[in-house]
């Protein structure tokens, strides 16, 4: 079998790639597993080395690794630039703090009846990483950033149409210094995730993708018994009040809304609007949608390049054509442009019933629903109900409203007058169906670890006090 790299601009195929057979499959689980032997026994400042070296080799290949990944998915050069710059940032980050996120925790000794206790976090072993092709870089270092650090390894299955920028991050931290096997890419299919998560060499699993997905690998992990992270979908409400800086809100919706071509699990999806300002609002971000530049996204000056594959354009077109045959209006775009690529062009719809698809569905492109409300409880019901909770944005410079926007709106993240995003500092997941667990800050490195209690009576012998895995 073969996985190709297609390119999205022109549905040209680029290169292909054989998949893993069976027995590289179980040679590189042993990789993995030997390499986590070696690893767990280096300190933090060797990993830190290592992971500081793979930082260097992301900004001395940002030009190559760029063009790679606007090759075969499609986002704008620029956006591939800012994703490799992101990335190296994020091994820096945890060359830097993972020593003092995993450092052991004192507790209360005479509370336990103990001389000394405290809490160590140890690396578990080779975990799976299951990633989606949206943001092929980040994704992946997200996980493995901060799981090298803490000294647990990682077997990477990556998104099918995504194989060329997976072969790179298989090499990456191996060319960066970091044992064999410590990090390597699985060239598989999803049929074969169930074979890898059930090897008992491999400890856990972290699955960023679709809810369908992530239900799947949940349910091997759980007959399993092995932990998950799930990062899936997301309909993002972004909401305006009457309060709000208009121009801005407009301006940082639009944005909000097509980074990425339209394809961020954390994109603002559902544009729930107050009445007092709905007009001014709507006209504004249609002007912006509008204006957008459509096209090459190897092309400087373009916003908004082709999504990653033609499923996926076939599938917004369809929801929007739903919309509208039951009664919803399109405000700009809507129609696909008759030329090679899988292009949509940036689409407002309006007056949206929850008889529509869109009500509930993600949107995995360029196209925002807007929503009329006429009041903040009739804000905060719409934007919540919905059975994905990743992201949320709400646009007031009312401080009372800011703190209630806070705690009432159920999502994983709460970003007042601002773009939800993602930084190292700040942990990053979503609740209901948006899925659990945490990736990024001191969160995201502690869900891969055994949460060890060290209790020491009297007699003990020294536990020591550093943590050096
Ligand atoms: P997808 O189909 O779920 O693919 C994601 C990954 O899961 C790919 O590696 C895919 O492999 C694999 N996969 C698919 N079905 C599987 C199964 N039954 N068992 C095991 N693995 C399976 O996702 P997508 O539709 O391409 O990506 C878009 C979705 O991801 C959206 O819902 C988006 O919101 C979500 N997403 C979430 C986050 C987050 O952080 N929360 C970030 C980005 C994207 P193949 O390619 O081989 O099928």
């Amino acid at each position: 079998m073969s996985m190709a790299s297609v390119n999205p601009a022109t549905g040209q195929t680029v290169k292909t790639f054989d998949e893993n057979t069976d027995e590289q499959i179980d040679a590189a689980i042993g990789r993995a597993r030997a390499a986590f032997l070696a690893l767990r026994q280096t300190t933090f400042a060797q990993r830190a080395g290592w992971m500081t070296a793979a930082a260097d080799l992301l900004e001395r290949e940002i030009d190559d690794v760029a063009r790679m990944m606007t090759t075969e998915m499609g986002k704008t050069l620029a956006a591939a630039k800012a994703e490799v710059t992101k990335c190296a940032s994020g091994c820096r980050f945890y060359a830097a703090n993972a020593e003092r996120f995993l450092a052991d925790e004192p507790a209360d000794a005479a509370a336990v009846n103990a001389t000394r206790a405290f809490t160590r976090y140890q690396p578990i072993g080779p975990v799976l990483a299951v990633m989606p092709w949206n943001f092929p870089l980040w994704q992946v270092i997200r996980f493995a950033a901060p799981a090298l650090m803490a000294g647990n390894t990682g077997l990477l299955k990556h998104a099918s149409n995504v194989p060329d920028t997976a072969v790179y991050l298989g090499e990456l931290f191996t060319r960066a210094g970091f044992p064999a096997g410590a990090f390597e890419t699985l060239l598989i299919d999803s049929k074969q995730v169930e074979r890898v998560l059930s090897d008992p060499r491999v400890r856990a699993a972290t699955l960023t993708g679709s809810e369908r997905a992530g239900r799947s690998v949940a349910e091997i992990a759980g007959r399993e018994l092995k932990k998950t992270v799930l990062e899936l979908g997301g309909s993002d409400p972004f909401v305006v009040m009457p309060s709000a800086d208009l121009d801005r809100a407009a301006e940082v919706a639009t944005t909000a809304r097509c980074q990425n071509n339209g394809q961020s699990c954390i994109a603002a999806k559902r544009f729930i609007v107050h009445t007092d300002v709905y007009d001014a609002f709507a006209e504004k971000f249609v002007a912006h949608m509008s204006a957008l530049r459509v096209g090459d996204p190897m092309a400087g000056g373009t916003d908004v390049g082709p999504l990653a594959t033609a499923q996926g354009r076939e599938d917004v077109e369809k929801q929007v054509r739903d919309a509208v045959d039951r009664g919803a209006r399109v405000l700009c775009g809507g129609t696909r442009p008759d030329a090679p690529g899988w292009f949509y062009p940036p689409t407002v719809v309006a007056d949206l019933t929850p008889q529509m698809r869109m009500w509930s569905e993600e949107v995995f492109g360029p196209v925002a629903g807007l929503f009329r409300v006429s009041s903040y409880e009739e804000a905060v019901e719409l934007a919540n109900a919905t059975a994905f909770g990743l992201g949320s944005n709400a646009w007031t410079r009312e401080p009372a409203e800011q703190e209630r926007f806070a705690v009432d709106l159920d999502a994983g993240a709460v970003f007042i007058n601002g773009m939800t995003t993602s930084y190292p500092q700040l942990p990053f997941g979503g609740v209901k169906n948006s899925g659990y667990g945490r990736e990024l800050s001191a969160w995201g490195i502690r869900e891969f670890c055994n949460i060890k209690t060290v209790w020491l009576g009297e007699g003990a012998a020294s536990a020591g006090t550093a943590h050096s895995e």
